[in-house]
């Protein structure tokens, strides 16, 4: 059986006092709670990575940054590598992120090179796809997948894959309110574990973690962890509330 996976993406969200406050409390609600079958992730801004990783010591969550930059070091001004990341406690880096393709440029390449980095670095990439509703409604969502697979995961090998996660997160369902069904969710989970197992192999399909990502909340997310490829969840807005994120971490599949 895969172990789940619930990821916090905190976005833009949190001044370093209000990340280094959230995650406190966090903490504190996990402390005593039996989720050994599951692992916890929160992604805060870079700002406050490294004082949140020093809360977080100890505890049963783990921290992830929004993104990188593919180069290890120099004159690339604004950016931060994968081995910064990893100095400041990040394990896991969200990589290929619907908001970074669409506000700031990321294609299907950039999004390789970033994967790449972050596996040398010895950091878990949460690699994202999905379409826009427009594709869907086109009929084109698996294609669309597809693509960003095939180009997201040029020159990563069996070992590589391995240590990646992938989210699937359908564009318009991201703080829209709008989920996709279960059957929906399931339906494309199947067919990336497909597209896996042909271009890897079985047992690493069976045993990549697939999460959704879209409006998960804590009224939705039981119902579509009972999809039988939907191995956790990648929560935007319900992350940054404690309550919604405990119910969200504690889920029960039905
Ligand atoms: C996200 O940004 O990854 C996300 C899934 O956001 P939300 O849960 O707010 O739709």
């Amino acid at each position: 059986m895969r172990k789940s996976l619930v990821a916090g993406n905190w976005k833009m969200n949190l001044t370093v006092s209000e990340a280094v406050d959230f995650s406190r409390e966090l903490v504190r609600r996990f402390a005593h709670a039996d989720i050994s079958d599951r692992d916890i992730v929160i992604a805060p801004n870079f700002t406050a990575l490294f004082p949140v990783s020093e809360i977080l010591r100890g505890s049963p969550i783990k921290l992830a940054a929004q993104n990188l930059f593919w180069e290890e070091k120099g004159a690339y001004t604004g950016e931060t590598s994968a081995s910064m990341l990893k100095s400041a406690g990040a394990e896991y880096v969200i990589i290929g992120h619907s908001e970074r393709r669409k506000y700031f440029g990321e294609t299907d390449e950039t999004v390789a090179k970033r994967i790449r980095a972050a596996l040398s670095a010895g950091l878990a990439s949460i690699f994202c796809v999905g379409e826009t509703l427009e594709e869907r409604n086109a009929d084109r969502a698996r294609a669309v997948v597809e693509t960003q697979l095939s180009g997201g995961l040029e020159g990563i090998d069996h070992d590589g894959i391995g240590a990646a996660v992938i989210a699937y997160e359908p564009v318009w369902a991201i703080g829209t309110g709008m989920n996709a069904t279960p059957d929906q969710a399931g339906e494309m989970h199947r067919f990336i574990r497909d597209f896996i197992e042909k271009r890897y192999d079985k047992t690493i399909a069976k045993n990549i973690k697939i999460l959704y990502g879209g409006s998960v909340t804590a009224e939705n997310i039981d119902t579509l962890l009972g999809m039988p490829d939907i191995d956790g969840a990648l929560v935007g807005g319900a992350s940054l509330k404690a309550d919604s994120f405990e119910h969200i971490v504690k889920f029960r599949r039905e």
